[in-house]
């Protein structure tokens, strides 16, 4: 069957020529893909992925400017690119991306996650939510076999880290202590630096680390992060990125390096408030990071973790938004493990005050409500909260932890840096060795590395 039949090329031509300024450059990429997908000229694996990859960042540049006006014509011919490029990736047949519709429509939710919503009334009592939490992570992280009468009843818990990588970033997120142009000591590690910080984490008893850097492109580059990756792969450790929204081409060059995990917090799905927060720099393209983790799935990346930050939004809403989303990439990936996280702001730069106050009672309430609606996905905690919460809360539903962690690049080797440069700092300090031990004594089975259940 020729292109012209499985796509609208004719109409696609014409939107092109009455809508683009740069019409004649999008025109002679359309007849290069067509004859590529028409058979009519033969391709390299790696020539398909490069029109794929023009394919795509021709879709973002158009949703960049337009996502909040598009109209009918605008979808239908956005959904058009997106199939020829999944075509060209051999995804051929994997419906057109519609995230912002999909995560709208409250249709995506199975029963599940709509009895998990009716909890996020306050009005609603928090103590029976916090056992059926309890008993559903047992259930579903514990070994059946073994009855443990301790608290966890013997169910997982992952221990990660935090590796820095980079400070520099190119954005204006104004919550943040690396946004842009506010001043303080930058540092980007070389590949031997990073090499010295995952060491520390190594000696420590760490096999799975998740690289974090800013939006910095001449430093952060894929290729960067991919070193690394393979690096650390080769130590036997799963590595996970907290780093740049990245086209599907640059995820599955992670994937391929041995990257496990992609995290993509989407902050707020409040598209207004969002659109404040992010006045500048990439990351104010909300459809770029909002279908970020779509494009890692489709790259080959494993586990999915997204994440609210809480206190810029009204927490509710953000929550079941994200549920949402994850429910969208669930029926898209089903093979997929999906991760939660839920950040709160303690501290932010000089000037930024959280419009909205997220109590402990609340904070609990959310992460109980998701596993809740998602009773296998992995619910992650940092150490920006206190250990008194976390203690609490992982005796509940958390199946992640950091600890011993340090939000600076560099930080674990030069201790003496005493916090500066850090991205926000840390209220547990204990060590990976006291958090192990607590936790192996409160009856849990302590993973070092992913995989485990
Ligand atoms: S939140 Fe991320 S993208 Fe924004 S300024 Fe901070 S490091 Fe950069």
């Amino acid at each position: 069957m020729s292109t012209s039949t499985r796509f609208p090329v004719a109409p696609l031509r014409e939107w092109v020529r009455r809508t683009d300024v740069h019409a004649a450059a999008r025109l002679s990429l359309l007849v290069e893909v067509l004859r590529v997908l028409d058979g009519e000229e033969a391709s390299s694996l790696l020539g398909r992925g490069e029109l794929a990859d023009r394919l795509e960042r021709w879709r973002y540049q158009w949703l960049n400017q337009q996502s909040t006006r598009l109209t009918a014509e605008d979808r239908r011919s956005l959904d058009c690119l997106d199939r020829m490029a999944n075509e060209l990736s051999g995804r051929g047949g994997r419906p057109p991306r519609r995230t912002r519709q999909l995560v709208r429509d409250d249709g995506l939710a199975g029963p599940e996650i709509a009895e998990a919503w009716r909890h996020l009334d306050p009005a609603r009592p928090l103590a029976p939510l916090v056992e059926r939490a309890r008993a559903l992570t047992i259930e579903r992280f514990g070994e059946p076999a073994a009855r443990d009468p301790r608290p966890a009843s013997g169910r997982r818990m992952l221990l990660y880290a935090p590796l820095y990588l980079s400070s520099h970033c190119i954005n204006f997120c104004t919550y943040c202590g690396f946004r842009y142009p506010r001043q303080l000591r930058r540092r980007h590690l070389s590949f031997a630096e990073a090499q010295g910080e995952a060491n520390v984490l190594l000696r420590r008893g760490f096999r799975h680390i998740l690289l974090v850097g800013g939006e910095f492109p001449r430093l952060t580059t894929a290729e960067y992060y991919a070193q690394v990756i393979e690096w650390l792969t080769r130590q036997a450790v799963a590595p996970a990125v907290e780093i740049a929204p990245q086209s599907t081409r640059h995820y599955a060059r992670l994937a391929e390096a041995g990257a496990c995990c992609v995290t993509l917090y989407q902050e707020t799905y409040d598209e207004t408030l969002y659109a404040e927060y992010h006045p500048k720099g990439s990351k104010a393209s909300y459809d770029w990071r909002f279908e970020g983790l779509d494009r890692a799935a489709d790259a080959g990346i494993g586990r999915l973790g997204l994440g609210i930050l809480l206190g810029l939004a009204d927490p509710v809403e953000d929550t079941r938004a994200m549920m949402q989303h994850a429910a969208y990439l669930q029926a898209r990936h089903p093979d997929r493990t999906i991760a939660f996280s839920l950040p709160r702001i303690h501290d932010a730069p000089q000037g930024f005050r959280a419009p909205y106050r997220i109590d402990d009672e609340l904070f609990v309430r959310l992460y109980c409500v998701l596993r809740l609606g998602f009773p296998d996905a992995e619910l992650v905690l940092s150490t920006r909260e206190n250990a008194v919460l976390r203690n609490r809360l992982a005796d509940i539903c958390i199946t992640q932890m950091s600890a011993g962690s340090c939000t600076a690049p560099g930080g674990y080797e030069d201790r003496k840096d005493g916090g500066s440069g850090e991205q926000f700092p840390v209220s547990d300090h204990r060590t990976a060795g006291e958090m192990a031990a607590w936790l192996t004594t409160r009856g849990y089975r302590v993973a070092w590395r992913i995989g485990a259940r």
